[in-house]
């Protein structure tokens, strides 16, 4: 992590994700609140680091909605608030965001939209640009790290003065990059706010007052419009017949493929992308000959260019995707543009593409397939496998977080993965629309975050199905965040944790156990008898994270010491790989071996030998029978 509060006028190399977190604090942070999401965390991260050392507040609420409505509560008390979310995380926030809009703002906020082309941790590519639109969500998109910081202290200060909240999109390859940013002063500081709303009725959207808050946006979002130009800026030859209009990450992937194919051309790069800078965008058409649109993802821009070159420029001949020039899906690269620009202009490629890829095609032959694999010792792989044995028949509706590969053999028990907190909303619908035993599987913050109300939904409706709740005591995917359910907060204090089990009983559940998934028999002794019983049931999985025990067992100075599989016991029947499938096993053709230096030590495997050759050695550790990570 780079330094986040190095002094002023300062040189650091930052990630994106810091980037926004600094530009936030030169902003006047108060207040920021998250839910974590890739390509997103690292700026929450980045921030319960500085809000610790700087006395301001920042917390991982229960999900974005929440995250959004807490920072919304901030900035109607005067304060400077952000909360940032992953693309599909706005889908959870966006209920709250597009009212915002028309309520406005006392204070300040900044809402950060991480979206993820190409789905390189996510369910699907959509394009949250149109949510700006939707919403009526002034919209900037930087470009590199630098832009990330100044964009998100810009949009503070726009938002402070505009009364509404502005949005900072970016697409993974500016959150994940990382460069060198001049810092600014931090003004953020602890702050105390008074809810005042300026009038009675300001935060009261209803019918009528509803109404003339939006034709009130309007004129806002037309305000803005006359400033959008102001974050555009336009290079190349004067002359040069092609224009290329483009945006975000885009603007770097153009200036590569311009500079290594030699094309003239005019490059039109827009800072705020909602409200457009329709006088800006006009004039350019109108310099230039061809119009190329570089975006990734949806033809946003591309479509609303068309609608300006209308006016501005009717005859001008416009390409980009919607004319088969530039793909509408998967992001970007330096060659796609290159690509691109040569379907477009008969631009030769200084690249041989065609050769890249039959080198990287015969290089990949060579290489072992490495799909994505639980981690060794992980409690999920002892669930998966308990499950696997107990109810083999069953539907499993899975969901999002580390287990969702429990999809892979040889356990295959998710059947779906859909969208946060849908295992058991859809587990309502399969288990009222069949007969089949339905399985849901969620983890512990998952279930925070969007399980509660479908449980609640089962129960009531009278639902026949089991919940599976694989509370690792994190949220891991993302990087061990705090959650409702831990007893610290995201800065690290003690806090108040939710009882999983006292929760799920209240809610109604006919069947409650909380098991150690590590411990095999018991557990899969609970999935029968839920299967078995009526109406609702839940089994907690209740083992944290093997990345927090051997972290916490290496601070503790205790050494890993792996177990082995004794050759003399072993009669090489592969049940261990093929129903447990530890990435430490190793299958050496006629015997198994484990391979110590990815075994954690952690014993959960000696109990599936049948022929109880896997052993302990020397200062080996037994996890479940030494009460760790539980
Ligand atoms: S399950 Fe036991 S006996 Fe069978 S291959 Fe694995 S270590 Fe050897
Ligand atoms: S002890 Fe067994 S289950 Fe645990 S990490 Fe090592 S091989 Fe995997």
């Amino acid at each position: 992590m780079g330094d986040l509060l190095a002094p002023p006028n300062t040189l650091e190399v930052l990630l994106g994700n810091e980037a926004i977190a600094r530009g936030a604090l030169e902003g006047g942070l108060n207040v920021a609140a998250a839910y974590p999401g890739t390509p997103s965390t690292e700026i929450g991260e980045a921030l319960s680091v500085a809000a610790k050392k700087l006395g301001i507040y920042f917390e991982w609420s229960s999900n974005e909605k929440v995250a959004a409505e807490v920072a919304i509560g901030a900035a109607w008390s005067g304060l400077r608030s952000m909360t940032m979310m992953k693309h599909v995380g706005f889908n959870v926030a966006a209920d709250a965001i597009f009212t915002l809009t028309y309520a406005g703002l006392t204070g300040a906020m900044v809402i950060v939209s991480a979206d993820d082309p190409h789905c390189h941790s996510s369910q699907n590519e959509q394009d949250n640009r149109h949510y700006s639109e939707a919403a009526g969500l002034p919209m900037l998109e930087p470009s590199n790290v630098q832009e990330a910081k100044d964009f998100t202290k810009e949009a503070m200060e726009l938002s402070y003065r505009y009364k509404i909240p502005f949005m900072i999109r970016t697409t993974t390859r500016v959150n994940h990059q990382r460069g060198p940013v001049k810092l600014g002063e931090i003004t953020a500081k602890p702050s105390v706010g008074t809810f005042e709303p300026p009038e009675p009725d300001r935060y009261l959207q209803v019918g009528a007052i509803a109404r003339k808050h939006h034709i009130e946006l309007l004129k806002k979002l037309r305000d803005i419009q006359e400033i959008s130009g102001n974050y555009a800026r336009i290079e190349g030859p004067q002359d040069a017949e092609i224009g290329i209009v483009t945006s975000g990450v885009s603007y770097a992937h153009v200036k590569d493929a311009l500079r290594l194919s030699g094309l003239e051309a005019r490059v039109l790069k827009l800072g705020m992308t909602f409200p457009l800078p329709e006088r800006t965008i006009g004039d350019f058409l109108r310099s230039v000959n061809t119009a190329f649109i570089v975006e990734e993802l949806d033809p946003f821009l591309e479509l609303r260019i068309r609608a300006i070159a209308k006016d501005h420029a009717p005859d001008l001949e416009i390409l980009g995707k919607l004319t088969g020039h530039m793909p509408q899906f998967h992001e970007y690269t330096v060659r796609t543009v290159l690509e691109g620009l040569s379907k477009a202009f008969g631009v030769k490629s200084p690249i041989d593409f065609a050769e890249i890829d039959r080198r990287s095609l015969s290089i990949a032959s060579k290489v072992p397939p490495r799909p994505p694999i639980l981690c060794p010792a992980c409690p999920h792989r002892s669930a998966g496998y308990a499950l696997r044995r107990a109810a083999g028949r069953a539907v499993f509706m899975g969901d999002i977080g580390c287990y969702a590969l429990l999809f892979q053999p040889p356990f295959k028990v998710e059947h779906v993965t859909h969208a946060m907190g849908s295992s058991i909303g859809i587990a309502n619908g399969v288990s009222l629309s069949t007969h089949q035993d339905v399985i849901a599987l969620i983890g512990d913050s998952t279930f925070f975050h969007a399980g509660i109300p479908a449980l609640i939904n089962a129960v009531h409706n009278r639902r026949k199905m089991t919940v599976v709740i694989m509370d690792n005591r994190t949220t891991a995917m993302t990087g061990h965040q705090s959650h409702p359910g831990v007893p610290y907060d995201a800065i690290g204090r003690e806090a108040p944790s939710v009882d999983l089990e006292a929760l799920v009983k209240a809610i109604g559940a006919n069947y409650v156990k909380v098991v150690d998934p590590f411990d095999h028999k018991e557990t899969e002794k609970a999935f029968r008898e839920a299967l078995k019983s009526e109406g609702v049931s839940v089994v907690i999985t209740r083992r944290e994270c093997a990345l927090l025990t051997v972290r916490n067992l290496r601070a503790q100075g205790r050494r890993i010491i792996p177990y082995k599989v004794n050759p003399e016991r072993c009669t090489y029947c592969r049940v261990c790989i093929n129903t447990f499938a530890c990435p430490a096993f190793i299958d050496k053709g006629s015997s198994v071996e484990i391979d110590p230096a990815v075994c954690f030590g952690c014993g959960a495997c000696v109990q599936i030998c049948p022929y109880e050759a896997i052993e302990p050695q020397d200062g080996s550790l037994n996890w479940k029978e030494e009460g760790l990570g539980v």
